[in-house]
């Protein structure tokens, strides 16, 4: 395991730990986790994800559109899972009241929401995962002999109400882990959850889907921590997903410019903010595989030894392109501030955006189970009052990092060349000098990221 030097007032006694929802996806891949936090005693705070799958259900739980019957088999399902691991466990009995406690309030919840809909109930829904996640680990580790303690990070996770992707005070988490948090960990070690917080009117909120990965940066920066350890199902982060290609490699070092651009452009190893807090800390993030922690993992640091032109290919399926066109935006002024004011009030985040004299292409990222704002037939009634709007599915964006893309001759046609058969339906480049990107259909995208792959790293 890597310890570096950070800044001086980050405590080298602590290091937050986080792990993933394969990694606490049943009793064996608990222990495996457990034993990483034994071996060092410098893992002082763990933050969990729900087990594997749970938070899908829940989603689906915490839908309008769902029968009883649905609603009891999705309950039966997580009490399953969570049961499995329970039975391991020497005090089984109490744990299972604790579990069946916390099912039954998710039962009132999904009952309220079928018969009412409303974001503030959907994100309490999907809040079980992670609290029955963190309740079972905390006795996985109790079993190891670990003096370890179940933290309700509401209390400290204050958010705003934006349900789905609430966003976080930072200033608020800070005084109340130093208040709350840190006096506990003179004795004990702390579990807690990821992806969920509170919000004023202390309603449960949710960081938007994979945001354990953030709370854990979050509650690192909160602590001063040595570093950040981020275990999963891989062992680091590599130069494309391995799910697509068996080329791709891991990679040692990589700078937090780099890594942010890949979490940001849909390497799913990484929640897109994951970065934003280490890097205003400057606390370094492993990355490695509860299952195979021997094998090491990628350190992502302010300063790398090597900044190659291509350094990974990242790939996020799903995405919406939009495209609004208006033959009175030649030569006005106005009509893309109108355009944004309507997505603002919708709150729907832009991805990227390319003009011509009379359109605008903006894609957004619309993934299934998302717990954000999607594009509805709302919004694209609103923007049709002002011109003609086309929405296209079905689209996956590819994006090349690496560093001084801007500034090296040959990238566009290093790329291009390489995938000349495929019909290429928006490209970016030039705004940053860590990524060139470029949408393609679905059907496309493997494909394209093999190809690429192949030709740039191999
Ligand atoms: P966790 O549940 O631990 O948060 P995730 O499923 O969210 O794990 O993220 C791990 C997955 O991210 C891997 O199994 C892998 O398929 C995918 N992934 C996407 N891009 C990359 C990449 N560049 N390097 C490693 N894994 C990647
Ligand atoms: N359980 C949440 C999700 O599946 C958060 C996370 O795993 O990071 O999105
Ligand atoms: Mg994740």
């Amino acid at each position: 395991m890597f310890i570096e030097k950070t800044c001086k007032e980050n405590n080298p006694n602590l290091i937050v730990a986080k792990f993933g929802g394969t990694s606490v996806a049943d009793y064996q891949a608990m222990c495996r986790c457990a034993q990483i936090m034994k071996n060092n005693s410098a893992n002082r705070v763990v933050v969990v994800s729900a087990s594997s799958g749970v938070t899908n259900q829940l989603v689906r739980l915490s839908q309008a559109d769902i029968s009883e019957d649905e609603q009891i088999d999705i309950i039966n399902n997580i009490r399953k899972i969570q049961l499995n691991i329970s039975q391991h466990l020497a005090n089984e009995n109490q744990l299972n009241e604790n579990i069946d406690n916390l099912l039954t309030e998710l039962a009132i919840h999904a009952k309220n929401q079928s018969n009412n809909y409303s974001a503030q109930i959907a994100d309490t829904i999907l809040s079980y995962g992670e609290q029955l996640s963190s309740l079972l680990f905390t006795e996985v580790l109790q079993s190891l002999a670990i003096n370890a303690e179940c933290f309700d990070v509401r209390q400290v996770m204050k958010t705003n109400s934006l349900y789905g992707k609430a966003v976080v005070d930072i200033e608020q988490l800070k005084s109340q882990t130093q208040a709350l948090l840190t006096p506990k960990l003179m004795n004990s070690v702390i579990v807690t959850q990821g992806f969920i917080g509170q919000d004023g009117l202390e309603n449960t909120t949710t960081l938007g889907r994979g945001g354990s990965d953030y709370s854990a940066a979050l509650l690192a920066e909160a602590l001063n921590a040595d570093h950040l350890a981020i275990w999963t199902d891989v062992v680091g982060i590599f130069t494309t997903d391995p799910r697509i290609t068996s080329q791709a490699r891991a990679i040692d070092e990589i700078s937090f410019g780099e890594a942010a651009e890949m979490a940001t452009f849909g390497a799913k190893i990484l929640h897109p903010a994951t970065l934003i807090p280490a890097m205003r800390h400057n606390i370094p993030v492993f990355v490695g595989s509860s299952k195979e922690p021997e094998k090491g993992g990628t350190r992502i640091k302010q300063q790398v030894e090597s900044n190659p032109t291509y350094r990974s290919i990242a790939l996020r399926r799903e995405q919406t392109l939009v495209t609004v066109k208006s033959p009175a935006m030649l030569h006005a002024s106005g009509f893309l501030a109108k355009v944004f004011t309507i997505l603002a009030k919708h709150e729907l985040s832009v991805d990227l955006i390319t003009t011509s004299e009379i359109s605008v292409a903006l894609t957004f990222d619309n993934p299934t189970g998302s717990t954000q704002a999607l594009i509805t037939s709302a919004v694209v009634q609103e923007l049709e009052q002002l011109c003609e709007v086309t929405v296209e599915h079905g689209l996956s964006l590819v994006a090349v990092i690496g560093n001084k893309l801007n500034a090296t001759s040959g990238i566009g046609r290093g790329i291009f060349e390489t995938i000349d058969d495929v019909n290429i339906r928006m490209i970016c480049h030039g705004a940053s000098a860590n990524n060139l990107c470029f949408l393609v259909n679905e059907q496309d995208a493997n494909r394209v990221v093999e190809k690429l792959h192949n030709t740039l790293f191999v």
